[in-house]
């Protein structure tokens, strides 16, 4: 098409005073309506459209494309509870209302009210972890990762470190222990082998350059078979043997015996200090079911020293993960009620015929949003834990399974994926996870027959869990 055929687009000062663009600028003010509009005109240039009205809803839409939040709530239906890329742990409402507080004005964040004079942010949650922990003293930092770079920086910066080669761990996004370590400015010192590493292998690596002992919890995967790994209380002892602390690094840590909630075992922090350990590092936002945060916890002459450090400015945590995280650690004083008011502890804890009864609530209105051409059915599926914890504990949970009805293998798996799509697609995106060739959206994290799920989905009149 020659360009004399396409109309020049109309001045930038003549569109601006449409009555409509009058109303977008009222709306959204003037800068952000100039930005489209110079995007519009640009488009009308290429050939997309050469009227008026086009270009006033190509302004329209472009203006709330801008505006549309690129971060938001998403339904985690992948079985993985613990979900990484989904924001870990779901905070509980005291949680929620402890951020409210301190989020739109001033707070004694860093002020001592007794005293008028300046105080110190750990001091809001050091008591919580010192009490459910049993350690003399605690720091909190950005999360777990930032929590073992200031350790390791300031127990033993430009010193040996000992670990266990079988203890190497690389922890999804990122976290690899010697590239972590040499970031730390340690020196790492791998002893005994992969799959074996005795006592004797430590006490015979302990130099004259060495600063510390180093644990890590393997918590995302399992060396089974012929192996053997030194426990934290005989590593104490060769420690101490040596005027050298014992650092160990947990992941998730729990501040309770999950086995107690018939769940798999995973190190309690007041266990793993009781042994001798002295220092711990653990998740905020993994089983403890709070904010992303790091804690460090262990003896109080090791934690000023921490804290003492430089880097711990820039690694500190803000004042809302403080709010959130001291709500959180309140939840812990009554043990009897942790599977009713943290949510993470209540996900897992859901028992399977719970998470049956909401997918058979939710079952018709996947089955109309899908259509004909899928077969929709709940099967029986095994959710994770998620962030680290290891994979092979697997929780019976409930599926709503949609696989397409027509053609061949190939066309089957593009139309999954297809609707996997839509599904990432909605208002509120609901995330599932495709396996054989079928989606499966695990149900243990739809708490209730969530309304607006129903809503979404386009479905028939939205009834409650118990109406089943
Ligand atoms: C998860 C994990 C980390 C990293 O913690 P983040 O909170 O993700 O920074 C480090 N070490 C271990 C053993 C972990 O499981």
């Amino acid at each position: 098409m020659s360009s004399e055929l396409i109309r020049h687009p109309p001045a930038v000062d003549k569109v601006l005073a449409w009555p409509a663009m009058q109303a977008l600028i009222a709306c959204h003010g003037r800068t952000l309506v100039l930005t489209s509009l110079r995007a519009g005109l640009q488009q009308w240039r290429q050939g997309d459209f050469d009227d008026d009205r086009s270009l006033l809803t190509w302004v329209q839409a472009d203006v709330q494309r801008r505006l549309a939040p690129s971060f938001k709530a998403v339904f985690n239906l992948t079985g993985t509870v613990l979900h990484t890329n989904l924001g870990r742990a779901p905070l509980p409402p005291e949680a929620i209302k402890a951020i409210s507080d301190v989020a739109s004005g001033a707070s004694n964040l860093e002020y001592d009210l007794n005293t008028g004079k300046r105080g110190d942010r750990d001091s809001h949650v050091e008591r919580w972890i010192c009490e459910l922990t049993g350690a003399e003293a605690a720091t909190v930092v950005n999360n777990n990762a930032a929590a073992v770079l200031l350790v390791l920086n300031t127990l033993a910066r430009r010193r040996q470190v000992i670990v266990s080669r079988g203890e190497l761990i690389e922890i999804g996004g990122s976290f690899r222990l010697p590239d972590v370590m040499e970031r730390a400015d340690c020196k790492l010192h791998e002893v005994g082998t992969t799959n074996r590493t005795h006592a004797h292998d430590f006490a015979d690596a302990v130099n004259s350059r060495t600063a510390l002992l180093l644990k890590a919890h393997t918590s995302n995967y399992a060396i089974q078979g012929f192996s053997q790994q030194v426990g934290e209380q005989e590593l104490a002892q060769i420690a101490h043997q040596h005027n050298l602390p014992l650092v160990v690094d947990l992941g998730s840590g729990s501040l309770i015996d999950l086995r107690t909630l018939g769940l798999p075992a995973e190190p309690v922090v007041r266990d793993v200090l009781a042994a001798g350990v002295d220092v711990v590092t653990f998740s905020a936002d993994k089983l403890l079911g709070g904010p992303q945060a790091g804690i460090i916890a262990g003896r109080a002459e090791l934690i000023s020293k921490i804290r003492k450090n430089p880097l711990k400015r820039a690694l500190r945590c803000d004042k809302l993960t403080l709010a959130a995280l001291g709500a959180v650690l309140k939840l812990y004083a009554n043990p009897d009620t942790l599977t009713l008011r943290i949510p993470t502890l209540r996900l897992l804890t859901r028992s399977q015929a719970a998470i049956q009864q909401t997918a058979n609530v939710l079952l018709p209105s996947l089955r109309d949003w899908a259509g004909a051409e899928f077969v929709v059915d709940t099967c029986e599926v095994h959710s994770q834990i998620g962030s680290g914890s290891l994979p092979l504990d697997l929780l019976p949970s409930v599926a709503l399974r949609l696989r397409s009805a027509q053609g061949n293998k190939r066309t089957q798996n593009r139309m999954v994926r297809d609707l996997a799509l839509r599904l990432r697609q909605l208002p509120q995106p609901v995330i599932g996870r495709i396996a054989d060739d079928s989606l499966l959206l695990d149900c243990r994290c739809v708490e209730d027959a969530q309304p607006l799920f129903f809503q979404w989905l386009g479905a028939v009149a939205a009834g409650s869990e118990t109406a089943t």
